[in-house]
């Protein structure tokens, strides 16, 4: 049975908690392999709402294996406050269905508070993150100075690796900022519980995960944010600290990249962003506030006003291709029932470069600040979507916008969403 990665095809919240959730019913394992608690897959069932942040979107549906990967930054107190939540609301969640790598990277308080101070100091030059101390934790990892939960769990060594990390981080805190210290025994106080709470959860995740491959099992590989947020080949500096795409299931898990049987990328209908940094497609006029309204955009996790705009063909195509995907799955076609007209960016100009009409993507050689979307067109339909099962039962003008986008992007269309309920989806391929 296959191995699927699904990942966000735009700049995240593009509705993968939803669409993972669904597919789950299908899948005996779902991985999350990057990120941390900065994402929110928001999942409903039955009017019922989940965010979910650090564990899988699969957890909804019982027997089903949870797995929280390697490459992920587990802020541990979190964890366990998400996994208490969950089972305060009757989802039956515990070692059997939660697995957490040993070899996860270990958010500390020191990270959380860097990560603000950091984004002060940065002024003007924001890069909009959530605060979490994702950024701070993975570059402790890359600087060979983290802690991973491994690491965590053995008391001793939890000790000295925190006492070498925070000589640096408090002389840091003490001298650049001007802020408290971090005092190593109150910290280690504060994750005494939690260590307790969490040692049945840990194990070899990639061991597992490659074991359920071998026994042909379905696994489904769940990115956080989305492409253009990826940190080599997003809109950098404006990005994540990690590789949202197939791309970081290797590395993040302990896959190899030649058993991924398939990969599917998720965009909205139209566009939005959290945060600083390009978003060509924006449209911050009545048209953008409009989409945040009936789109109800705003963060799951942070709960801020997401930017709203176009459909951007281009950046689309791009990350498709990037993650060599079999298909796409547009969700929010609700959405834009609101509208008389629809806009699709169909192509950039480059006026710095003297480039114009561009459909190829050219984020490695400009920022993409510079650029300036070309619009095109298309009629509106006004039908509500929202009780529409099945593609044909579309009105004809929803499904010319569906098969115009499938002709710009140049990948098929397998699967649309047209309500946040698990139920409201249009299957149009088989997976
Ligand atoms: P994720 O991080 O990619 O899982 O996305 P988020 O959960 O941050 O944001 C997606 C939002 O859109 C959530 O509030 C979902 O409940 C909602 N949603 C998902 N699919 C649809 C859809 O097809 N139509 C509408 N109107 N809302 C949707």
């Amino acid at each position: 049975m296959p191995a699927i990665s699904v990942f966000g095809a735009q700049w995240g919240d593009e509705g993968k908690g939803k669409i993972i959730d669904r597919m789950s019913r299908e899948a005996d394992m779902v991985v999350r392999y990057q990120g941390g608690a900065n994402a929110g897959h928001t999942v409903v069932v039955r009017g019922e709402k989940f965010v979910l942040h650090l564990v899988p979107s699969g957890v909804l549906h019982p027997g089903k294996i949870n797995v929280i990967a390697n490459g992920v930054a587990v802020d541990p107190l979190v964890l366990l406050q998400e996994i208490e939540g969950l089972r305060a609301r009757g989802v039956d969640l515990g070692p059997h269905s939660l697995r957490l790598s040993g070899g996860a990277h270990v958010i500390l308080d020191v990270h959380k508070r860097i990560d603000l101070l950091a984004e002060r100091w940065r002024g003007e030059g924001r890069i909009g993150t959530t605060g979490r101390g994702i950024g701070p934790c993975y570059a402790d990892k890359a600087a060979r100075t983290g802690i991973r939960v491994a690491d965590w769990l053995d008391l001793e060594l939890f000790r000295t690796r925190l006492q070498a990390s925070l000589a640096e981080k408090n002389a840091l805190l003490e001298r650049v900022h001007g802020e408290a210290p971090i005092r190593i025994e109150e910290l280690m106080d504060r994750h005494a519980a939690a260590r307790q709470a969490l040692a049945p959860f840990v194990v070899d995740t990639g061991a597992e995960v490659r074991a359920a491959w071998r026994a042909r099992k379905t696994i489904l590989f769940e990115g956080a944010q989305g492409v253009m947020l990826d940190l080599d080949h997003g809109t950098y500096p404006y990005v994540t600290s990690s590789s949202t795409g197939t791309g970081g299931i290797a590395s993040g898990v302990g896959f190899p990249p030649s058993w991924i049987d398939r990969s599917y990328g998720i965009s909205k209908a139209y566009c939005t962003r959290v945060g600083e940094g390009p978003f060509p497609t924006e449209d911050d006029g009545a048209d953008g506030e409009r989409i945040r309204e009936v789109g109800q955009e705003y963060g799951a996790t942070t709960g801020r006003p997401r930017r709203c705009g176009w459909f951007d063909a281009v950046a689309v195509r791009y990350a498709l291709e990037l993650n060599g995907a079999t298909g796409w799955m547009v969700t929010n076609l609700d959405v834009l029932s609101a509208f008389d007209e629809i806009k699709v960016a169909t192509s950039y100009d480059v006026p710095a470069r003297g480039l114009k009409q561009r459909s190829d993507y050219p984020g490695s050689v400009v920022t993409l600040d510079q650029v300036v979307p070309n619009y095109e067109s298309h009629p509106g339909w006004h039908d509500d979507l929202t009780a529409t099962r099945r593609y044909e039962d579309l009105p004809r003008r929803a499904r010319d916008y569906v098969e115009w986008l499938e002709r710009l992007v140049g990948f098929p269309v397998v699967l649309l969403s047209v309500g946040p309920e698990r139920d409201q989806v249009i299957p149009r391929m088989a997976l």
